[in-house]
């Protein structure tokens, strides 16, 4: 039996780094421990691949598989994918590109209710833009659990009839009775006993829909005396009266995801079956029911193996999609791509790049117990990633006008001067030449109000008045370089009638234009960031903060609602330089001094204003 798969011509393995089977220079795991063990003992290597999933039969048809290893990544379709799964993704994938193998995105949509287009789209978009392809082609289509229906009905007759499954007619509270606990052996239900002739017979009525919804489940007959209470008889099929999108109306019965999930992974020839610590107790069921499907010949030899690590626990992060669905329904953000969402597609939106979640995952690792990771890990990546690639721009976040009094008179009335800065730092070999800024100082520019201080704190080396001191000596005000400008010295401000500053006062020292001989001959303590008024923008600036106040908004019975921090967005109008004006949508850059922003990739525009996300600050700041 091959299983349809509504695709293209072919979906033969072509592994995606056949002849890198170390995994060099990765850091090593248990995972990849494991991994390698298997392939030097070639536990896999005699895999016949049928092109498709599908039973015994049919892969032994096949090739041998040119795959070395096969994971997957299983989402439900009932929601957007968030850093949790940016983990796993990474993981999968990324094992098996580093082993020669193929990862498959599987749909687990076994669940007859709350699939939904737009999280199959959405899921497919992430992970491509995450840089990974499925299925060993990259234009393959997903797998989907529900194309397995059919085998798992065969395989749950076969089961039956071998007596290994019987049809349970206990109430619900009946069999919850009987299933006993961790000190008391579960009781044999009264219907256990009938031959597998009945239960066949009793399994088709349900099939056939001749029995109400909840009247009877199929059970596994294994052993109700267990010490893993999830080996004592546990239900594989319930009936269930509901649409499937991919199935229609044609079940009323619905395979439990216990017995449907080792099936999937069997079909597909998964050998390295990789999930979160919540399955390990279920792994002997999984063991159970793949050897004997085996036996029975419906499976091929040898079977995935289930291997479970600590999933992500973030701090000042939710990853529940259900409570982040009540985020988005109660508008407590503004939809799953808010930036301060830890969905894949916010974490986007607010800056981050498929490389910076990579190198996140790589360095967070994979272990066996749970443990929480600090986010300004997950910030770091990004810093670290975008120090290299973003463009530099000055933006002022606080402006206050300064005004060059003496520029008309040393630099010529209405005088603009041409600068110019690197837009980047180091920028990469090859690219020549290096981009360039360019903007021009003119009277009036735009600096930050925090650069200007009437009475400086001890220390302060920014712009700073004439005063006169204890004993009464003049001292001049002090002298600062306009980065990419000119030295100015400052001579005061002006005020408003409530006594607030409208405007910084200084003047220009001639011939200190950077880059110009003898630029260097004044000294200066400092260099400030600024936008000349003639050709500076106006700019909608968000400004994101964490979503949450609290390091651990869910833990124990806590209200996660309550701990959403009320200042996590502030929406500011800053100048921007003329670079930064014409950002394209989801273009990265550093405002010098102030952090990493992005052109938002949905409202890019507010108006004439571009829009900018902050995307992270220059240092960690989640200690203070
Ligand atoms: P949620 O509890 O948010 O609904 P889920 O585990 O039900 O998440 P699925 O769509 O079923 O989500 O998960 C797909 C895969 O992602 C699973 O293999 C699961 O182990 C993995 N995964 C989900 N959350 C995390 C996490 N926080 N860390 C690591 N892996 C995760
Ligand atoms: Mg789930």
């Amino acid at each position: 039996m091959s299983i349809p798969t509504p695709t293209h011509p072919t979906l033969d393995a072509k592994p995606t780094a056949a002849d890198t089977n170390t995994g060099a220079g990765k850091p090593s795991n248990f995972l990849r421990q494991i991994i390698e063990a298997d392939l030097a003992n070639g536990t896999y290597a005699q895999r016949q691949w049928g092109g498709s999933p599908g039973d015994a039969a049919h892969h032994a048809k096949g090739q041998p598989d040119s795959a070395k290893i096969r994971t997957r990544f299983p989402p439900e379709p009932n929601g957007y994918l968030h850093v949790g799964h940016a983990k796993s993704i990474c993981l999968n994938f990324g094992l098996a590109r580093d082993y020669g193998g193929v990862c498959h995105l599987r749909f687990d949509d076994t669940n007859p209710e709350k699939e939904d287009v737009e999280y199959v789209n959405s899921i497919r978009d992430t992970i491509k833009w995450l840089g990974f392809d499925w299925n060993g082609s990259a234009d393959a289509e997903p797998y989907h659990a529900s194309d397995y229906f059919d085998f798992m009905y065969r395989a749950a007759e076969y089961l039956i009839e071998a007596g290994h499954a019987y049809v349970d007619e206990q109430t619900v509270a009946q069999i919850r009775e009987n299933r006993g606990d961790f000190g008391k052996p579960g009781v044999d239900s009264p219907y256990r006993g009938r031959t597998p002739a009945q239960h066949l017979a009793r399994f088709r009525e349900m099939r056939d829909g001749l029995h109400e919804d909840g009247a009877m489940v199929l059970r596994a007959k294994i052993d109700m005396a267990s010490p893993n209470i999830n080996l004592r008889d546990p239900a594989i099929y319930r009936i269930r009266r509901a649409t499937h999108h991919n199935t229609g109306d044609k079940w009323c019965i619905y395979p439990m995801y216990t017995y449907a999930h080792p099936i999937e992974d069997a079909l597909e020839q998964i050998t390295h079956s990789i999930c979160t610590l919540e399955f390990e107790d279920q792994r002997p069921f999984y063991d159970w029911l793949l050897e004997r499907l085996i036996e029975g010949n419906l499976l091929a030899a040898p079977p995935p193996r289930q291997y479970e690590f600590a999933r992500l626990n973030l701090t000042y992060v939710i990853t529940s999609k259900r409570k982040l669905a009540q985020l988005v329904y109660d508008h407590k953000v503004q939809g799953w791509d808010d930036p301060r969402m830890p969905t894949i597609v916010g974490l986007r939106r607010r800056g981050y790049t498929p490389e910076s979640l990579q190198l996140f995952a790589e360095r967070i690792g994979v272990t066996k117990s749970d443990s929480w990771i600090d986010y300004s890990t997950l910030e770091g990546c990004l810093r670290e990633d975008l120090e290299l690639k973003a463009h530099r721009g000055f933006a002022v976040l606080n402006p206050v006008k300064l005004v060059l009094t003496n520029w008309d008179d040393v630099m010529g009335a209405g005088h603009l001067e041409p600068c110019t800065q690197p837009a980047l730092p180091n920028p990469p070999a090859g690219v020549e030449p290096p981009p360039r800024r360019h903007f021009s100082i003119g009277k009036e520019v735009w600096i930050d109000r925090e650069d200007f201080e009437e009475v400086p704190p001890k220390g302060y080396k920014r712009l700073v008045p004439p005063s006169v001191d204890a004993s009464g000596k003049a001292v001049p005000g002090s002298k600062v370089r306009l980065k990419g400008g000119y030295v100015i010295e400052c001579t005061g401000c002006s005020k408003d009638a409530n006594g607030a500053i409208t405007e910084v006062l200084a003047t220009v020292v001639p011939d200190t234009k950077s880059g110009t001989p003898g630029s260097e001959t004044i000294k200066v303590k400092a260099a400030i960031t600024w936008v000349g008024a003639a050709n500076g923008r106006q700019a909608e600036v968000r400004m994101y903060d964490r979503l949450f106040v609290d390091a651990q908004p869910d833990a124990g019975a806590k209200d996660f609602i309550e701990s959403l921090n009320p200042n996590s967005l502030k929406v500011i109008t800053a100048i921007v330089e003329p670079s930064l004006a014409n950002a394209k949508a989801g273009q990265q850059f550093q405002f010098e001094r102030h952090g990493y922003f992005v052109a938002d990739r949905v409202d890019h525009v507010q108006g004439s204003k571009p829009v900018f996300n902050l995307a992270v600050g220059l240092k960690d700041s989640w200690g203070k």
